[in-house]
């Protein structure tokens, strides 16, 4: 048990907003906003990269014939629409939202300005990073854990659908699967886990963020998380 962080990033896969369905189930976005209501009444500073894939992953699409640069940008325009519903519902429950898109759209997003998100967070306000990095050939893990870094969180907060650590292999699947406690970055990367990509933990190691991969189903764990709870699987140096 360590201290409550003050500041941190959330990252919350698109799965978990689709409830494992195309679109967003708004009941469950709705208990997503109500934990981050929480923590922010606490005074913890929060912000939030929401993945896309309940609506499109590019390499998917690849499969099926597309060229991957432009499904992956399909991909990023999915993490605008899922940052959009988060957004609506954190502002229901009273939570100041901005959300910043690293694709220009000022209809709907302001533009990715870090110290500008810092200033929003100081304020109270939650910032949601959207449209990825950006740039195709990236991961939403990745970007998390890059916004992370650059906003200073302490740490980088894995909130995952259907699982609730890193195992060996999918426990859903392999009822044998190994559950890890902990991993340090090397192991992670030397075990070729899939539950996130190579590039986020080696941007992570390189940088010494720690990261804590948690199952979003007990809806009492983001407030465990930030509270410093070890749950789930702790990924440090
Ligand atoms: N994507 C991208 N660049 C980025 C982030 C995301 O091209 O910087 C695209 C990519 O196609 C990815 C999709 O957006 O598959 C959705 O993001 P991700 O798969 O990371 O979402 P999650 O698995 O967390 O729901």
């Amino acid at each position: 048990m360590t201290e409550p962080y003050r500041r941190v990033l959330l990252k919350l896969s698109g799965e978990a907003f689709g409830g494992g369905k195309l679109g967003v189930d708004p009941l469950i976005v709705r208990s997503v906003a109500r934990q981050i209501a929480h923590l922010v009444a606490a005074g913890t500073q929060v912000a939030v990269v929401v993945g896309g894939g309940n609506y499109f992953r590019g390499v998917e699409l690849q499969r099926g014939g597309m060229d991957r640069d432009r499904a992956d940008y399909m991909g990023m325009l999915g993490t605008v629409m899922n940052s959009l519903a988060l957004q609506d519902f954190l502002e229901k429950e009273g939570v100041p939202t901005r959300v910043q898109s690293a694709i220009t759209m000022g209809q709907v997003a302001e533009p990715y300005i870090p110290r500008r998100a810092e200033r929003h967070m100081e304020k109270g306000r939650v910032v949601i990073f959207s449209a990825g990095s950006g740039m195709p050939y990236f991961s939403t893990d990745t970007v998390a854990a890059q916004r992370a870094l650059e906003v200073k969180a302490e740490i980088l907060l894995m909130g995952k659908n259907g699982v609730d650590a890193v195992y060996d292999c999918d426990p859903n699947t392999h009822p044998e699967a190994n559950r890890y406690d902990e991993l340090t970055y090397d192991e992670f990367l030397a075990k070729g886990l899939k539950v996130a990509d190579a590039t986020a933990i080696s941007l992570a190691r390189d940088n010494n963020l720690d990261m804590l991969f948690f199952g979003l189903d007990d809806e009492s764990n983001i407030g465990r998380a930030v509270a410093g709870e070890r749950i789930g699987t702790w990924v440090h140096a």
